[in-house]
């Protein structure tokens, strides 16, 4: 087992036939090379992080998901318990920017699961679904699973029954209804038996949520939602409800929505992601020409212990900034001049977001994969994977002393093959990004790279060619590698050889596919999922050989 001398191979064979030495361990990728399978949890991981929305290059969205979803079932059938662990882990933590693939796998278990992951899944709901939001959305595909019976009405049940009545009080009025779903629908559906007498202030809240009965006890809060709702309320009288309660923007009618208004929810304190989402509203109203207010802003946005607590994702950081900055919203229908201090207060929040990062002290080469398929965009996100890997390598390279990047596609080393007579630079090259350059810049900069077929071999020869000396090498990719004489686990034998000593490979997955470059069992090569907020970590981690 593990005998080292059987890894020393100097074969060398086309990415378009598998190795012969590990082909029972290879399939066909979906650019007609050859690549790694990745274990089922890898898979139900790179599924989490990433999702499947909008497909990939080279697969529909329906395909994608229908693929994983078969993993994601299976594991809910077989093994419910591990799925659910999976999933807290990743969402208690917020380690994915989107919720619904943790919360679609939350709801399989809950349909499909054996008792004991059942009651699992049931018993964190809570934990997983946070908002009414989430759980909304969890009803919707709980229902694709299974039917009302007593475990599910009691685990919505216990939803409203177990937190404080102020933070009920604060989900129904905040998120009042979503996919079809209303907090009255769920109350029906779940029926939630307490004992009323003893907790007068939540029994008068659920008949209000059902039936809009306005019993005596009624939480605070709803009678302060709904004296706003009030178009004759005076402006002054808004503003002293706000002080008093905790209302959020979304709980204003739109005429209530005034810059003095704004200012006032900003001095008490916004919810972290909804600032970041209202910067170009709060920005077109004036609301942050007020020196003050924007001091607040820009003090909040970067505030480590403010990310951490709204968990808010580097990506939806790097959203939210280049959203902003572009000075127009995504679907151009509006627009604001940015200011300066409060894209440079997203550009640190993005680094902060991923929080602390050890550096590994190795010496380091991040390879980006810029081919044609990296082009496309990511997680159904306006980003393309070649942009996100470009935003991901920035923090491994802010964190190493010793770090190079390049960008590589494919067709032959240094120049000529397919893409070589319009080419002006080679298949690979240095890139010049640096870590002071703004994030934006840098995604910018990544999207106007030449771009062509797919060789991940490329960084390993190009190091070996160049007499580089590397500890370790990220290869960030969608693993859809086809157009090299040599597959990248052999260039990085060859590599190992010529350096003398081990060289760690981690590969970033940017697509939640079955494949990897990455042999899983070359104990020295670590497959990670790209989104994931931990990478910068891992990537760390391994390099320095702690895992
Ligand atoms: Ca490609």
């Amino acid at each position: 087992m593990n005998d080292p001398l059987t890894t020393i191979s100097t074969r060398r064979t086309p990415q378009s036939e598998p190795d012969p030495a590990v082909a029972d361990r290879q399939k066909r990728n979906a650019g007609g090379g050859h690549a790694f399978k990745i274990s089922d949890e890898a898979r139900i991981h790179r599924f989490l992080t990433l999702g499947t929305t909008g497909g990939t290059f080279y697969a529909g969205e329906a395909e994608l998901t229908k693929a994983n979803a078969d993993v994601v079932l299976a594991a809910a059938r077989d093994r419910g318990e591990w799925l659910v662990a999976e999933v807290v882990k990743i969402s208690v933590a917020g380690r994915a920017p989107k919720q619904n693939p943790a919360i679609f796998a939350l709801a399989a278990v809950a349909g499909l699961g054996d008792e004991v992951a059942r009651k699992a899944a049931f018993a964190h709901l809570s934990a997983v679904c946070r908002t009414g939001t989430t759980l909304f959305q969890f009803a919707t595909y709980v229902q694709q699973f299974r039917g009302w019976g007593r475990g599910l009405r009691e685990a919505v049940g216990r939803w409203y029954l177990d937190r404080p009545v102020e933070d009920v009080a604060y989900q129904a009025v905040k998120y009042r209804q979503r996919d079809g779903w209303t907090h009255a629908d769920l109350l029906r559906k779940a029926h939630p038996v307490f004992d009323r007498a003893a907790d007068p202030a939540r029994s008068a809240l659920l008949d209000w949520i059902v039936d809009g009965e306005y019993g005596e006890h009624i939480p605070p809060l709803v009678h302060a939602f709904e004296r706003v709702q009030s178009p004759e309320l005076p402006a002054a009288k808004v503003l002293a409800t706000i002080a008093e309660h905790p209302l959020s923007w979304e709980m204003l009618p739109d005429a209530a929505r005034t810059p003095q208004v704004w200012r006032a929810l900003i001095a008490k304190g916004m919810p972290q992601t909804a600032l970041m989402r209202q910067l170009p509203t709060l920005t077109r109203a004036g609301v942050l020409d007020d020196p003050g207010t924007l001091a607040t802003v820009v003090t909040q946005l970067v505030d480590p212990g403010r990310l951490r607590k709204a968990r808010v994702h580097p990506v939806n950081v790097l959203l939210a900034m280049r959203t902003y900055a572009s000075g127009r919203s995504v679907r151009g229908s509006s627009s604001w001049t940015p200011k300066r201090a409060i894209i440079d207060a997203l550009d640190a929040a993005f680094y902060a977001a991923y929080g602390a990062v050890e550096p590994a002290g190795k010496r380091t080469l991040i390879a980006l994969d810029v081919s044609g398929s990296m082009g496309a965009n990511i997680s159904g996100l306006p980003l393309t994977a070649r942009e996100a890997a470009a935003a991901i390598s920035l923090v491994t390279l802010a964190t190493e002393p010793a770090c190079d990047i390049v960008g590589f596609t494919g067709g032959g080393l240094y120049g000529g093959g397919l893409y070589g007579s319009r080419r002006r630079q080679g298949p690979i090259t240095e890139l010049s990004i640096s870590p002071r350059q703004r994030l934006d810049d840098v995604v910018n900069y990544t999207s106007r790279l030449d771009f062509g077929s797919t060789d991940c071999s490329l960084p390993f020869q190009w190091a070996a060619e160049k007499g580089r000396d590397y500890d370790t090498v990220v290869v960030i990719t969608d693993n859809e590698t086809w157009a090299g004489n040599v597959h990248p686990h052999q260039a990085l034998a060859e590599y190992r050889r010529k350096v003398g000593h081990e060289v760690r490979q981690i590969v970033v997955g940017c697509t939640a596919t079955d494949c990897s470059i990455a042999d899983p069992l070359d104990p020295h090569s670590l497959d990670v999922a790209g989104f994931d907020s931990a990478v910068p970590n891992l990537i760390a981690d391994f390099s320095r050989g702690d895992v």
